[in-house]
């Protein structure tokens, strides 16, 4: 039990207010109190959820499937000793922690076949990126999708998850996602808004999440809102589908935000009922079809998702090219990208997909269909930096190997737990049971990729980026 979860009078009148008759006060208030079950998201990018779930079990994870999320698990464990981000297993992208409501959204967004994971997405608000891994994961990394945020600082995180999840088919972008509507009207199959808001619904994780809670603040935010979703929906293609989602309670953020893009441009799109979502979603679904999962329906935190479809185009008053500067990249010659992707294979086993581009010293793989978007929007970061190059050759990149390593059949190094730990905690290792190789290596434990690295002889050089250096409590 939370006792200190701050819930002040005003807000618990406010929501008393808005309430539906079938739920009650009490229940909401004993449930914003109780600690949230843990959940994490299985990775599908890198393992399938079968063989997650064998390699957990034996080491005492209980996994109890999320109903609304095929790879979604309530956990917990027998041994807590080492924090779930300190675990081999997330060091390596197999899993994201994420709270079971808020796989929602993207389980609303690819519920209909106008979402095809070869399209080109957009996630308007996405840092730290749970959501954008898990459309990435949907997709198979096929496609491209853009992936903005308007912090700079989550920006780092969410390039970090990309890198540490696998993800090859991510755009980028640093806006206020208001540009979207303006710069690239009509241009994406399908859209996640995960908008910004008062975070009503996270008291469970954050006790303090409504220590400045005040009508006001849920107006100025939810005008926000509205801006966002308008311009969102400018950038939607007819056809398209656009879930606009929030962990917030409030009608001014959620329903009357909806209805705002409802009296502009009712007569282009429709709301579709999210009643079949999945077994039990009627008990979260309001009379317009969206989902506003209060607490204590699913034992977890607040959250609302709608989903529309746009019919056809509407004027865009907004319409305005963007203003970008030089692209510094230029595809590379295929004199130089057949031989470099020849060695690769040769080396590894894996060919690298997508398109290969240069700029200075450095090798990036962009998305497949990055050319739709080239030259309409500026980028913070373009699918994967495959390699950095020097005067007498290349060398391959640590998102490269998180990215690719688990599929190679060769060029890899299989530590054992030891030596394991070792290498996360930034050293080199000296692994016994192997035949020292040559060159630079793809460092594994249990099949899956921590880094890369060279071999020294009989040692493998540690290659980790010295930022994802842990330094204790790892994985035992
Ligand atoms: N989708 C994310 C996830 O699942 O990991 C969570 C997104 S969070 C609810 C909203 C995000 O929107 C925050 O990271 C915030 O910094 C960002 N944001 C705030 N104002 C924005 C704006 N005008 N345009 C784009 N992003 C914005």
């Amino acid at each position: 039990m939370h006792d200190n979860t701050y819930l002040p009078d005003h807000f618990l009148r406010h929501i008393a207010a808005i309430m539906p008759a079938h739920l009650s006060m009490d229940e909401f208030v004993a449930s914003c109190r109780r600690p949230l079950r843990r959940s994490i998201r299985v990775n599908t990018l890198k393992i399938s959820v079968a063989a997650f779930v064998a390699r957990m079990q034996p080491l005492g994870w209980q996994l109890d499937p999320v109903p609304w999320c095929d790879t979604g698990f309530w956990l917990s464990r027998e041994d807590e000793s080492v924090p779930l981000g300190n675990t081999a297993e997330h060091l390596s992208g197999l899993f994201y922690i994420q709270e079971a409501s808020s796989m929602l959204p993207v389980t609303a967004l690819f519920a209909c076949e106008q979402t095809r994971r070869d399209g080109m997405l957009l996630d308007a608000a996405a840092a730290p990126g749970s959501k954008t891994t898990q459309i990435a994961a949907l997709m198979d990394n096929q496609g491209m999708l853009v992936a903005n945020e308007y912090s700079s600082s989550r920006l780092k995180v969410l390039s970090a998850n990309l890198q540490r999840c696998g993800v090859t088919n991510v755009g980028m972008t640093h806006f206020d996602a208001k540009v979207f509507g303006q710069w690239l009207p009509e241009t994406f199959d399908a859209i996640l808004l995960d908008a910004p808001c008062s975070g009503e619904g996270t008291v469970r994780k954050d006790e303090d999440a409504l220590r400045n809670w005040s009508i006001e603040s849920i107006d100025e935010i939810a005008a926000v809102q509205q801006g966002l979703l308008e311009s969102a929906f400018h950038a939607l293609k007819p056809g398209g589908v656009l879930v606009y989602s929030t962990c917030t309670l409030s009608l001014q953020e959620n329903q009357a935000v909806c209805q705002s893009l409802q009296d502009k441009f009712g007569d282009a799109f429709s709301f579709d009922s999210l009643a079949d979502l999945f077994p039990a979603a009627e008990k979260a679904c309001t009379p317009e079809g969206y989902l506003h999962v209060w607490p204590q329906i699913f034992d977890s935190e607040g959250f609302f998702v709608a989903r529309l479809r746009k019919q056809h185009s509407v004027p865009n008053t907004m319409f305005k090219p963007g203003k970008l500067g030089k692209f510094p990249f230029s595809p590379l010659p295929a004199k130089e990208s057949e031989p470099m992707l020849r060695e690769i294979e040769a080396a590894f086993g894996v060919v690298p997909q997508g398109n290969l581009f240069g700029r200075s010293e450095e090798i990036w793989l962009f998305p497949q269909l990055f050319e739709q978007v080239q030259g309409k929007l500026r980028f913070d970061r373009i699918g994967l930096k495959l390699a950095e190059t020097f005067k007498k050759g290349y060398r391959l990149t640590h998102e490269w190997a998180l990215a690719y390593g688990d599929g190679a059949s060769k060029g890899f190094v299989e530590l054992d737990i030891a030596d394991a730990r070792e290498f996360m905690m930034g050293r080199d290792v000296w692994p016994e049971q192997e035949a020292a190789g040559t060159g630079e290596v793809i460092v594994r434990y249990q099949g899956h990729t921590l880094g890369m690295g060279k071999w020294v002889g009989s040692r493998v050089k540690n290659a980790l980026p010295r930022e994802l250096v842990r330094d204790n409590n790892l994985f035992v």
